[in-house]
């Protein structure tokens, strides 16, 4: 099962993408974890993708789109994957599908997670995340079992720079820019459906499953 998440940054696509990763054991593949872990490490990529991440502004393309392909070729995605912030351009989607008819596939289902612009700042700045292991917390809604630490790895957790209030209303302006287009793309392509994303996370989960199979 080839499976997209789209979305408003802090839809909740990352917290779906891990619960449906661990229920049809597939690979999650989030980009933006991609960067993170190679930031972390001081790559050349990572040095590169920061200064996007930290404006608030996309990645470019061309650093993005290469990468994606090769992690989907891995041994571990033979039997499909769930792409969480990945495309975030119609140019990504794309050279997605090029790609993929490059082999005889398509993407089976995009899963459009839809929350209002008003709640989205109060979701970000409440979210913690664990740069280690890449799990995400919220204060209010998922916290941690204990304040301020991993549940998975025990490692610290933190507020990402760019959840922070003034970033992301630009991350916002730019997902209704350049993300929400795909929207149309899918629809199109036939395999989008959407779901109610302002309800609790086991109910999200639950709505996915059900269109899943
Ligand atoms: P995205 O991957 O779309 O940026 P996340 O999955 O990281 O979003 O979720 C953003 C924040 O909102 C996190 O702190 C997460 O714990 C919280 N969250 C996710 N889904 C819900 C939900 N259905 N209700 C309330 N909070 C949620
Ligand atoms: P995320 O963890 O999905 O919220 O992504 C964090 C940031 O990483 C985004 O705001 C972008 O700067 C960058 N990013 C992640 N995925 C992509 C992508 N597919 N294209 C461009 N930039 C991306």
């Amino acid at each position: 099962m080839k499976i997209i998440m789209l979305g408003a940054p802090g839809a909740g696509k990352g917290t779906q993408a891990k619960k449906i990763a661990a229920k049809y054991g597939i690979p999650h593949i989030s980009t933006g974890d991609i960067f993170r872990a190679n930031i972390k490490e001081g790559t050349e990529l990572g040095r590169k993708a920061k200064e996007y991440m930290d404006q608030g502004l996309l990645v470019p393309d061309e650093l993005t789109c290469d990468l994606v392909v090769d992690r989907i070729s891995q041994p571990d995605a033979s039997n499909g994957y769930v792409l969480d912030g990945f495309p975030r351009t119609i140019p990504q989607a794309e050279a997605l599908t090029k790609a993929l008819e490059a082999r005889g596939e398509k993407i089976d289902y995009a899963i459009d997670v839809t929350v209002p612009d008003e709640n989205i700042v109060s979701r970000m700045s409440g979210r913690r995340a664990c740069l280690k292991c890449g799990a995400t917390y919220h204060l209010v809604y998922n916290p941690p079992k204990k304040e301020g630490v991993c549940d998975n790895c025990g490692a610290e957790l933190v507020l990402r720079d760019d959840d922070k209030p003034e970033t992301v209303q630009k991350r916002l302006n730019v997902y209704h820019a350049q993300t929400q287009p795909l929207i149309d793309y899918y629809s199109k392509a036939g395999v989008l459906f959407s779901v109610d994303g302002t309800q609790d996370i086991d109910k999200v989960f639950a709505d996915i499953v059900a269109k899943l199979g």
